[in-house]
């Protein structure tokens, strides 16, 4: 090796040492008679220390030093007399006696520092150096933390990891495919895996019992804050269970890196009724941080004259604690987050619980005082409470409020990212109506089981038909989602049928599957966790580009090696492409 120790690890302890160090070059002090140089690596930073008197030629070497070289240095260890105590190396420094270079570097562009000065794209672009900074490296290391302590759970408990592959097929179900074309069967494509779903379900079939991968995963759609294009699962399935032991066990493996990588106790996770996380949050994944559950008013406002309210499906009201001082100003801006066209709501109605517990709203026209008494009862306000009210269509109007009520939760700063709660969300509705396509989806793949007792409504509701779904849900992000799987190849082909699969379509697309089924398929079920989400929220992120080495700008490209590319002529012409150009 070319050092005796890292640049993290000496200590009063040390003193009388002689060591080598390697490293890059953070900074440097050049006071005349001595020269100081701060060397880090990636467990900290040393103090070096250059003394004319003793050795003018080392010295002139130090101060030729620039910033981000990489240089070797040997020395003792000695006590510093300007001790800084906020690094665990501060006590010492290196009385430097050899020194090389082992590298020179050019000027970084931007500051290789806790806060730097450099912009996203510059940073983006010259990811390796960003990679060298403290925040950044840091939440690789957590990745890593996570993913170890996953693989430890795991593999207690019996499950293989197992590889499957890259290059598969194309499905029209789910999201858009990226797909990869075949040199060796010309006009032919693979496409990479929207998630191992078909081979986890085939690796039961093989009698593995217990299966996890953490694995790529690849979407080709629009990107988002927290969406990139290729992003991470934790993989996983099981044989001869039922829901319930999926929950446990995989409750199980949330709490345990919450244990092991945060030491926060993650208490039991609740579970709700995906209707009733609607008909409370107005969402499939509520930040359960705080409560301000929805309370319906559509009894209660009716008859009064008032044709918003006499004419919507469903009025609903949150109260926001302590927000009855809320100024117009204030009252209006709420009034335009709801309107904006991403939440598309055409207006607010509030009622203020005043300190002298009189009661004001702002449809005082149509409503006595007698009648907001009856809201204010209805939504358990106290004197200081503000009363908020939305009314419409009942699952559009639902959504609009669980929006809202995220904003006041901020507002109220009811959402603080050091604590952390789950959820599991349970009984998901087997299909969902697309509009465009006039057709239903399963809403989580078509391998999701219905419920046995639902199997009936399929001919006759099949809206109404839930499946054995679930979904885990922290912080109001979802961070896992699964199901109990189909293992009969006669329920399957009824489910493709639903979907307005043809048979032969079926048995094209996914007769490799049902084929499966007819030799031997033990019951199954799994999960999938989204890894980078998972770790974005461990390391308190907005956006899954933090945890991941080498990320995709909002266009999908990497623009430290500018992907991605055209291909020229010949490998067009190889792949029995043609060009476009
Ligand atoms: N493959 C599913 C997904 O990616 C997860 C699962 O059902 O296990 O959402």
């Amino acid at each position: 090796m070319l050092r005796t120790t890292t640049c993290g690890a000496l200590t009063l302890d040390n003193l009388g040492e002689n060591v080598i160090l390697c490293g890059w070059v953070q900074k440097s002090r050049d006071l005349g008679g001595m020269t100081f140089i701060d060397i880090r690596d990636r467990y900290g930073i040393t103090q070096l220390v250059f003394n004319m008197d003793d050795n003018p030629q080392l010295c002139e070497a130090a101060r030729s030093l620039g910033r981000e070289f990489v240089i070797k240095a040997g020395g003792l260890v000695v006590e510093r007399s300007n001790k800084n105590l906020k690094i665990p190396t501060g006590e010492v420094e290196i009385k430097i006696t050899a020194l090389e270079i082992l590298n020179a570097s050019k000027i970084p562009p931007f500051l290789i520092e806790d806060e730097t000065d450099g912009g996203d794209d510059l940073r983006m672009k010259y990811r390796y150096l960003d990679l060298r900074r403290n925040p950044v490296r840091n939440n690789m290391v957590l990745r890593h933390r996570m993913a170890q302590s996953v693989r430890r759970y795991l593999d207690a408990l019996d499950f293989i990891e197992v590889e499957t592959p890259v290059l598969i097929k194309s499905t029209p179900e789910g999201a858009r495919d990226f797909v990869v074309p075949s040199r060796m069967n010309g006009g032919e494509f693979y496409a990479l895996p929207q998630s191992p779903q078909t081979f986890k379900q085939l690796l039961m079939v093989s009698g593995f019992d217990r299966y996890f991968q953490i694995v790529k995963c690849f979407r080709d759609e629009d990107l988002r804050a927290d969406r990139q294009p290729e992003f991470t699962q934790i993989d996983c399935e099981m044989s001869f269970i039922e829901q319930e032991d999926i929950l446990n066990t995989f409750e199980g493996l949330i709490r345990t890196l919450f244990k092991e990588v945060k030491n926060f106790d993650l208490p039991e996770v609740p579970r709700m009724q995906y209707a009733d996380a609607m008909r409370w949050y107005g969402s499939d994944k509520p930040d359960t941080r705080f409560e301000m559950r929805f309370v319906e008013l559509t009894e209660l406002t009716k008859g009064k004259n008032f044709p918003v309210f006499d004419n919507a499906e469903l009025v609903i009201g949150i109260n926001a604690k302590g927000c009855a001082h809320y100024t117009r100003k204030q009252l209006d801006e709420l009034t335009d987050f709801i309107k904006r066209p991403q939440i598309g709501a055409t207006g607010l109605i509030y009622a203020r619980h005043n300190e002298d517990g009189s009661i004001k709203s702002s449809v005082d026209k149509f409503y006595t005082e007698e009648d907001l008494k009856q809201w204010s009862a209805a939504l358990q306000t106290e004197p200081g409470d503000l009363i908020l009210i939305m009314a419409g269509v009942k699952d559009k109007v639902r959504k609009q409020l669980g929006e809202l009520r995220l904003e006041m939760g901020s507002r109220l700063g009811l959402r603080d990212k050091n604590v952390f709660s789950a959820l599991w969300v349970l009984d998901f509705p087997l299909l969902e109506w697309d509009e465009e396509s006039e057709r239903y989806h399963a809403m989580h793949h078509p391998f999701t089981s219905p419920k046995p007792e639902d199997i009936a409504l399929l001919d006759t509701n099949p809206g109404e038909v839930r499946a054995n779904a679930y979904d885990m849900v922290v912080n109001g992000t979802e961070i896992g989602g699964g199901s109990i799987r189909i293992h009969d190849r006669a329920l399957q082909a009824l489910m493709f049928k639903h979907l307005g699969f043809s048979a032969e379509e079926a048995q094209k697309q996914f007769g490799f599957l049902m084929d499966a089924f007819e030799f031997g398929a033990p019951p199954h079920g799994g999960i999938a966790f989204g890894f980078d989400r998972l770790c974005s929220i461990f390391a308190g992120l907005d956006s899954i580009r933090d945890v991941i080495a080498f990320p995709k700008n909002n266009s999908g490209r990497d623009v430290m090696i500018d992907s991605p590319s055209t291909i020229d002529e010949k490998q067009l012409k190889e792949l029995k492409i043609k060009s476009t150009l």
